[in-house]
């Protein structure tokens, strides 16, 4: 079978990742790069080897790509995918998957009209630590998340909770196989105009809980997910993919022992399995690990923690003034 063709539309600082990883892909062929910054257009285009376009509509005419990773800021991914998908074009999209729930019902329906692939970038997914934890948890009642980091002030058209919160959502959402029944949340701004610094508690119809903390002003950088079940804790450091596992084993005398595991397993790059997932998905026609229906499911989550934080701001409370 002839290579998918594929493009990026946006190659700042993750484009320009998706555009590698995509010539390292077997079976795909990248076609262009897009960008309305002509200057980074072309200097991530030159070292690939392939054409740079200013605009999606002339990239579209010119090469007729099957499928597309949409990776501008987030307030322009539905008008972006939009254009993508009216013309027959798979999609990927970075999360979040749109700014607003109705955006993302806007795509789902799209792609069931069109018949389209719609991939949302939920790129923890494919982390190795968690496909691999996956494969044993059975039941957890508490998940405590930290995704914490210094300021940089490159995200500037969301706040900490779609922009972080949202990959603990997902992985969350995805591990705990019960209804979502309350949300309670608190944020603070510290040096943008948007939440800086969120934590937010998730309960669900069994019993089990989550506890998220989202800091883009903190001092040192966090990406830990935290498992406790009935008779062990797993602790999952995300960068560094190390999983360990806690638990009391009872000896023969009687006596409890606490044993600690460390799992070995095969390191991947979360890009590269997301991109590569994301090719044989529009090859073979079938419906992605994470798709429109997870990334609007985690975005409804995050708007109604968002509503919390700003009705503690609307009831008088100082939530969203700096501290
Ligand atoms: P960025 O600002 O570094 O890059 C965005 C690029 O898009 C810029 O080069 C800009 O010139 C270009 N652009 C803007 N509008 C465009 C348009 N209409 N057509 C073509 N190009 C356009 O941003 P970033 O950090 O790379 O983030 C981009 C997206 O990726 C965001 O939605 C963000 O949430 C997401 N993201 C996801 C992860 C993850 O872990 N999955 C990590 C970082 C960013």
């Amino acid at each position: 079978m002839d290579n998918i063709k594929v493009g990026v539309i946006g190659v700042g600082h993750l484009g320009m990742h998706h555009a590698r990883v995509y010539t390292e892909i077997l079976g795909a062929q990248l076609v262009g790069v897009v960008d309305i910054n002509e200057e980074r257009a072309h200097s991530v285009a030159g070292p690939l080897g392939v054409i740079p376009y200013s605009t999606i509509e002339a990239f579209i005419k010119q090469t007729r790509p099957d499928a597309l990773s949409i990776v501008v800021p987030t307030s322009y991914h539905f008008e972006v995918a939009k254009i993508a998908m009216e013309n027959g074009i798979h999609v990927l999209i970075e999360k979040p998957v749109t700014s607003s729930v109705d955006e993302a019902e806007q795509l789902l329906n799209l792609a069931v009209k069109n018949d389209l692939i719609l991939q949302v970038g939920h790129i923890e997914r494919f982390n190795s630590a968690v496909q691999h934890v996956r494969e044993f948890i059975n039941d957890p009642y508490f998940i405590q998340t930290h995704r914490m980091g210094p300021f940089s002030p490159r995200i500037s058209d969301v706040g900490v909770v779609l922009d972080l919160m949202i990959h603990d959502v997902d992985i969350i959402l995805s591990m705990i196989n019960s209804e979502l029944v309350s949300i309670s949340a608190i944020g603070r701004c510290i040096r943008t105009d948007h939440e800086d610094i969120a934590s937010a508690q998730l309960t669900f119809a069994n019993g089990a809980m989550a506890q998220i903390l989202v800091s883009r002003v903190s001092e040192k950088r966090i990406r830990q997910m935290e498992i406790t079940e009935a008779e062990r804790y797993i602790t999952v450091n995300y960068e560094t993919q190390d999983i360990s596992v806690q638990r009391c084993v009872r000896q023969s005398g009687g006596n409890l022992v606490e044993v600690m595991e460390h799992p070995v397993f095969p390191k991947t790059e979360p890009l590269k399995m997301e991109l590569q997932h994301f090719v044989s998905c529009v090859r073979e026609g079938r419906q992605p690990m994470v798709g429109i229906k997870d990334g609007k499911r985690a975005l409804e989550v995050c708007v109604a923690v968002l509503r919390q934080i700003h009705e503690e701001k609307n009831s008088g409370g100082s939530i969203l003034s700096a501290i």
